[in-house]
């Protein structure tokens, strides 16, 4: 194709992602998202501006060089567009799947001020495909240094830190307390939204190239203390994420039919509850379905929910269910991504907004029969700068439901923290550690990612589990001594 200028380049449409359609894929686990063809993404490259100072960058927290892997991939030199993500982005198949770009590289692409920003994800992932089926950027391994490192935590910041240690030369052994590694990549979002594949693919290479060692069933704090684990190991990173549910505290919240949305989407993804939703185990959703909040989250569980009560339906012949999401606030405060927000109305999702239960009631066999829930206004915006909830007097209903799933946000497992004399936590129970190196204010402990933050984003848990493996180099080669 001819060099375009910068106003032909702005003629062009965004391209679409095709999809499945709404109603075969809720009665399927299949990825939802097909991907761009390369013709399109090619198409879509030319879209780029080329910006001297791309704004894109700047909205990507780790800063990913964007301008560069494009330009490559329009050009169609696809090694080096791979080289250019690799710079910044280990897992670019993944992060192109679940990333927020509404809100991080498109939300500041300049093309969006008027139009529409360049579909900064879909190209990620198109580039991370590539290099999952091609593997053109092998993970060099630098010599052995003699020194060892323990990373507790196979989530995005524990398998980046690992991949990065192991890529220095450092003998590395992962923990994981889960019989399968990926942390929530693989327990918690669906494989409709990030197929397995995807993340087994990035691990398996990992561990064949540089030979990574991985313990499942391993749970520190139980199996090992991390004093133990400082006694064997030069380093230890603490990428343990934040899985511990919050729960309302309302009455009727121990009847049987009320889980936290972290179990239930463990139940169907880590322990392939989908592919039998016939029976109550490993998972069993009612014929209603409440879930409680609409993060991401929340989003997944919803999606779940409608899929199993579909594939159920079908065994049974019975008529599906009704799945519906209860948020205290409005439809402009809801925190998902806004393609899953998307997805699940197209889905079938029912969302009840400003709305909030005040009481779950069972039967008498203390089983859930109904939420008891109060109309809310929004009123003056609080710390987070939303507008908060508040109760309308009067306004409480009943609703039939004969599940509540509960995705109310969570925080870090405090497990790790057994026998851990100095790590030292804050009063919402996260590590306390440097931002910019990880460094805990315990000798030789490196924290990164939700266990650090709270529960974040992928990107964000990535970035820090790279900046953690750069410091614990430097300080495993004397570079960089702990003060
Ligand atoms: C359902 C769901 C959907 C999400 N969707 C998105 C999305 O679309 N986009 C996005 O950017 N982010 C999303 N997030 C958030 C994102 O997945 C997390 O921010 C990210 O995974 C955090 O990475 P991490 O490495 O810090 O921890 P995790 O991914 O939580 O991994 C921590 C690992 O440590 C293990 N562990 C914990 N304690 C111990 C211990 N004591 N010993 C050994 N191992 C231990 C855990 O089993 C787990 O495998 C979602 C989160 C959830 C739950
Ligand atoms: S801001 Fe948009 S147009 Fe400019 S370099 Fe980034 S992606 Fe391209």
């Amino acid at each position: 194709m001819a060099e375009l200028n910068q106003k032909e380049r702005m003629k062009i449409k965004r391209h679409d992602m095709p999809n499945q359609d709404p109603l075969v894929r809720r009665r399927n686990y299949d990825e939802v998202a097909l991907g761009y063809s390369e013709a399109t993404a090619k198409k879509e490259a030319e879209r780029c501006l080329q910006c001297k100072d791309p704004k894109c960058v700047q909205g990507c927290p780790v800063g990913v060089l964007i301008p560069q892997f494009i330009k490559a991939l329009r050009e169609g030199d696809m090694v080096k567009a791979v080289e250019w993500m690799k710079v910044k982005n280990n897992l670019p198949a993944i992060c192109g799947r679940v990333c927020p770009q509404e809100t991080q590289c498109e939300g500041n692409c300049i093309l969006g001020k008027k139009g529409e920003p360049v579909a900064i994800g879909r190209l990620e992932r198109f580039v991370g495909d590539f290099e999952l089926a091609h593997r053109t950027c092998p993970l060099a391994k630098a010599a052995p240094t003699g020194k060892n490192a323990a990373v507790v935590g196979s989530g995005p910041s524990g398998l980046t830190c690992a991949v990065d240690l192991g890529r220095e030369g450092h003998k590395v052994t992962l923990f994981e307390s889960l019989h399968g590694p990926g942390g929530v990549l693989v327990y918690g979002i669906p494989e409709f939204r990030l197929p397995k594949r995807v993340v087994y693919g990035e691990i398996n290479y990992a561990v064949e190239c540089l030979g990574i060692d991985i313990k499942i069933d391993h749970v520190i704090g139980r199996t090992f203390t991390l004093d133990e684990l400082l006694n064997d190991y030069d380093a230890v990173f603490l990428g343990t994420g934040a899985g511990l549910p919050s729960f309302m505290r309302i009455p009727g919240i121990n009847l049987n039919g009320v889980m936290s949305a972290n179990e239930f989407l463990t139940r169907v993804n880590l322990m392939k509850g989908y592919l039998f939703p016939q029976y109550d185990t490993p998972v069993k959703v009612g014929r209603k379905v409440a879930v409680i909040g609409a993060g991401n989250v929340a989003m997944d569980a919803v999606r779940c929910s409608l899929r199993l009560q579909t594939l159920h339906s079908r065994k049974t012949n019975e008529l599906p269910g009704e799945v519906h999401m209860v948020y205290r606030r409005s439809r402009d405060e809801v925190p998902a991504r806004e393609e899953e927000f998307h997805h699940a109305g197209e889905e079938g999702v029912i969302f009840d907004f400003l709305t909030n239960p005040v009481e779950i009631l069972g039967d008498e066999k203390g089983n859930v029969k109904g939420m008891r829930c109060i109309r809310m206004r929004l009123g003056e915006p609080d710390k987070s700068g939303r507008r908060s909830p508040v109760p309308i007097e009067g306004s409480e209903f009943e609703m039939e439901v004969d599940t509540v799933i509960m995705a109310l946000g969570t925080s870090p497992n405090p497990l790790v923290f057994v026998e851990a004399e100095g790590l030292e936590r804050t009063k919402h129970g996260t590590a306390v550690a440097d931002p910019e190196t990880g460094r805990t204010r315990k000798m030789r402990v490196w924290a990164g990612g939700d266990v650090v933050t709270g529960a974040a984003t992928v990107i964000s848990a990535m970035g820090a589990g790279k900046r953690a493996a750069a410091d614990i180099d430097k300080f495993l080669k004397g570079e960089a001594p702990w003060q």
